[in-house]
């Protein structure tokens, strides 16, 4: 029989690098937290309607990447109903703020979320079916304020706190404004014009995207389409006065912060609802899939799903390639030792006598757990040497406990890195295990 792996695109995450994963989200949610975010979980699967009014149609997410299925009615008073897992979390976390009517509050509402995405891409390093993002909106009924600049630049000066204090060093935030959306009408057409003399030479997927999404081309990673891609109009000579004062003001608060950033004119989003500020925060050690984090301004999002006007920013960030961007930093390599064995040395043959024994080094595990330390307890059953063999591989330090040590209450200790033996008082021990 062939034996069952995990689905292509899926993998499953393994000590010691789970301990990463918790450590970057509960840095997360501790920065989160001084920033006055709270948490909100919605469901894994949505209403396949919901992602392609909220994504688009038109994204190769919702025309390709999808996990959708019909489900099928269990009673007579259910309909069967198409369902997807969730590509992404903000058509989520919106659908649940238009249901849960949290704009009636008259507050703007600050949430996060961290949890697993699907998407049939094509999976590579930094690329993978299910995936994990953690990410936070900002929305508000406007007279809350959520559309001021002030929000955008509050957000993206969180992400530099985040992305410092999780130790990720060289990051770059790509930052661009859209517009609004007669802006971006008024870019599009001058872009579809300037695309039809050249796009001849450009690639198939251009030649594609200039008939159906011209802001699309600003994406190609094609090499011999850059020198092309340079020649074309820029977004930015198409905003109108109220999109350039909210651009300066973003970048205004940014500089007095001390937040650096890159402008990048090709950062555009080709989806209706997306305004003004869109941001990228990229890695070089990631190679081709060098995004940590994409997010932007949806001032129009809201209302494309039927509810109140709610002007908002969010960004989602991709935990597995957070990690991946610390695992390849050594000072950042997760703990992967415990910080000692206790070895109990009994006798397999008299079971009395290792039951007792046993019992005590469970004890004294229990101590020095209490105390905080990482501890891996063995078997006095096993031969000393068998022991020993184990401690060397889980822990930085081996802890004898036989009937000499119980007496005496002074146990041997040794340390693997040094070689070197040490009597230590059964009192001093913890401080002794924990340098
Ligand atoms: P998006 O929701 O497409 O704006 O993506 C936001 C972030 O999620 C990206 O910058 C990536 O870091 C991450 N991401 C998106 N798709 C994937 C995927 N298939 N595998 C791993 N990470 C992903």
């Amino acid at each position: 029989m062939s034996t069952l792996k995990a689905v292509r695109g899926t993998r499953d995450l393994l000590p010691p690098e789970t301990a990463l994963w918790n450590r970057i989200e509960a840095t997360a949610r501790a920065v989160f937290a001084r920033y006055n975010f709270g948490e909100i979980r919605t469901p894994v699967f949505e209403d396949t309607a919901l992602f392609a009014r909220g994504v688009g149609e038109e994204t190769d997410i919702v025309s390709k990447e999808m996990y959708t299925w019909e489900d099928r009615a269990r009673a007579q008073s259910e309909k069967s109903q198409s369902l997807t897992l969730r590509p992404e979390n903000t058509a989520g976390v919106v659908r649940a703020y238009i249901e849960h009517q949290l704009g009636e509050t008259g507050q703007l509402q600050k949430l996060y979320y961290i949890g697993p995405q699907f998407r049939r891409e094509r999976p590579q390093k930094g690329r993978y079916r299910q995936f994990y993002q953690i990410g936070a909106e900002v929305l508000g009924p406007p007279s809350a304020g959520s559309e001021s600049p002030l929000r955008d630049a509050e957000v993206l000066e969180m992400l530099a706190t985040l992305l410092d204090e999780l130790g990720i060093a060289g990051w770059t935030l790509h930052l661009n404004s859209v517009g609004s959306s007669a802006d971006r009408a008024r870019y599009n057409e001058a872009l579809r014009a300037a695309l039809v003399p050249v796009v001849g030479q450009m690639c198939a997927d251009c030649q594609r995207r200039a008939v159906t999404n011209p802001l699309r081309v600003l994406d190609c990673k094609v090499p011999a389409d850059q020198p092309i891609i340079e020649t074309l109009p820029v977004i930015a000579d198409f905003l109108d006065e109220n999109s350039q004062a909210h651009f300066a003001a973003v970048t205004a608060a940014l500089d007095a912060a001390g937040v650096p950033y890159t402008l990048n004119h090709r950062l555009v989003r080709g989806l209706d609802y997306y305004t003004r500020t869109t941001f990228e925060f990229t890695h070089g050690g990631l190679g081709a899939q060098n995004a940590l984090l994409g997010g932007g301004r949806y001032d129009g999002l809201s209302e494309m799903l039927g509810g109140p006007k709610a002007p908002g920013i969010g960004f989602a960030i991709g935990l597995d390639r957070l990690v991946l961007t610390l695992l390849a930093q050594e000072s950042a390599a997760p703990q992967v030792l415990a910080d000692a064995f206790v070895a109990p040395l009994g006798d397999a043959k008299d079971k009395t006598k290792l039951a007792r024994i046993n019992a005590a080094a469970l004890v004294l595990a229990r101590e020095l757990r209490h105390q905080g330390l990482w501890i891996e307890l063995g078997d006095g059953g096993f031969r000393l040497k068998k022991s020993f063999e184990t401690a060397d591989k889980t822990a930085r330090r081996i802890v004898i406990l036989g009937e000499d040590e119980l007496q005496s209450g002074i146990l041997t200790v040794k340390t693997f890195s040094t070689g070197i033996q040490t009597k230590v008082p059964r009192a001093e021990l913890a401080v002794f295990l924990s340098n």
